[in-house]
């Protein structure tokens, strides 16, 4: 049986991703601090094919069984997140990163860095290709984040060409699914949230600004298959489906049958104007492109905020 460590394992994407490698057959460690993360997350898994270490991964961690796989998927990841979190996100994608590479050279493990498209920055070309360098300020507020994960990306091909470390990048467009956090400020649960409430959308800026959202479903099939591919520079996996964000209000009022109202709020300051991926690499090295529609993915991810508010 085949071994895979998950950091971040209790947060959103990281409990989705244990659940897939559980089914596949793998052992699964979790490793999470549950800095923005949740043992609920994970409180369903009853196996003893999962174990849960509670620890910070800038620490080091000494493992006593052998691992073949090890994602590394801690850090704090939403913007609000990331702006109260600045020097523990810079130093998980320093350090963190760091250490579990070191982790990955002495078990002879295969290392996936959970990469973003926020190492594209405030994009000048449209969709974002993996030859795209970005267009990052390094000193502002979201530079935590994004220059951490160009470090992060930098150190992991630093140990696959000097070390031979076998690694894989995935750089993660905005992802989405039951299990956000329904306060972590993303987009995605604040609409909802207001929607359900009967309150005002807070749109920032004028909603002219584009992301495309992909449901955690096909990001963790896409993040699976590339781990299992034989590839070692940077994979998009995202949903090239763009929408402006007042659009994206718009379609959460229309699903929700809500009859609450749109306002506008101030734009974060560097908040990207574009973002859209080019998944070009990963239908043709990966077989992947995602298959839930929006339509399809708000409808659950409604449900389970419902859920979650009216137990
Ligand atoms: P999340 O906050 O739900 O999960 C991150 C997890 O990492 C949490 O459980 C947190 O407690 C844990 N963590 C943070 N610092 C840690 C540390 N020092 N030691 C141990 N655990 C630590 O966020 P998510 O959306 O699930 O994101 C997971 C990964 O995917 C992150 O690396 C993020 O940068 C990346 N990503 C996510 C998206 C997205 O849209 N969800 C987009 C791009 C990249
Ligand atoms: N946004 C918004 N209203 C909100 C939360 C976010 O208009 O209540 C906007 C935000 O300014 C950004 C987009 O929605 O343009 C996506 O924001 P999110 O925080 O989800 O992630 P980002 O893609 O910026 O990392």
């Amino acid at each position: 049986m085949k071994k895979a460590m998950v950091t971040g394992g209790a947060g959103f994407l990281g409990s989705h991703l244990c659940d897939l490698l559980l089914a596949k057959g793998f052992e699964v460690i979790c490793v999470d601090n549950l800095i923005t993360g949740s043992e609920q997350n994970i409180a369903h898994i009853k196996t003893d094919k999962f174990t849960f270490i509670k620890h910070d991964v800038t620490k080091p961690l000494y493992l006593e069984d052998n691992i073949d796989f090890l994602f590394q998927l801690a850090s704090p990841a939403s913007p609000i997140d990331y702006l109260e979190l600045p020097i523990q996100t810079l130093k998980v994608g320093a350090l963190g990163t760091h250490n579990m590479l070191g982790i990955a050279k002495e078990h002879g493990a295969r290392f996936l860095l959970a990469s973003t498209s926020e190492v594209y920055g405030d994009p000048l070309v449209n969709p974002q290709s993996e030859e795209y360098w970005g267009n990052v300020n390094p000193i502002g507020p979201r530079g935590v984040y994004d220059e951490a994960k160009r470090f992060a990306e930098a150190i992991t091909m630093a140990y696959h060409r000097y070390h031979e470390v076998d690694t894989r990048v995935v750089r993660i467009f905005n992802t989405y699914g039951p299990r956000m956090r329904l306060n972590d400020g993303r987009v995605v649960p604040n609409f909802i949230k207001q929607a359900l409430g009967g309150e005002d959308l807070t749109v920032y800026g004028d909603g002219s600004q584009t992301r495309s959202f992909c449901y955690v479903r096909d990001e963790i099939d896409g993040i699976y298959r590339l781990m299992m591919s034989d590839y070692s520079h940077p994979v998009n996996i995202g949903n090239p489906e763009e929408h402006t964000i007042l659009e994206f209000a718009e379609i959460i009022i229309r699903i929700t049958g809500s009859s609450s109202r749109i306002s506008f709020k101030d734009l974060p300051v560097d908040d990207p104007r574009q973002r859209k991926p080019d998944i070009t690499k990963a239908r043709k090295l990966l077989g992947w492109e995602p298959k839930v529609s929006l339509e399809q993915g708000l409808k659950e991810t409604i449900k389970y905020f419902k859920d979650v508010l009216e137990p």
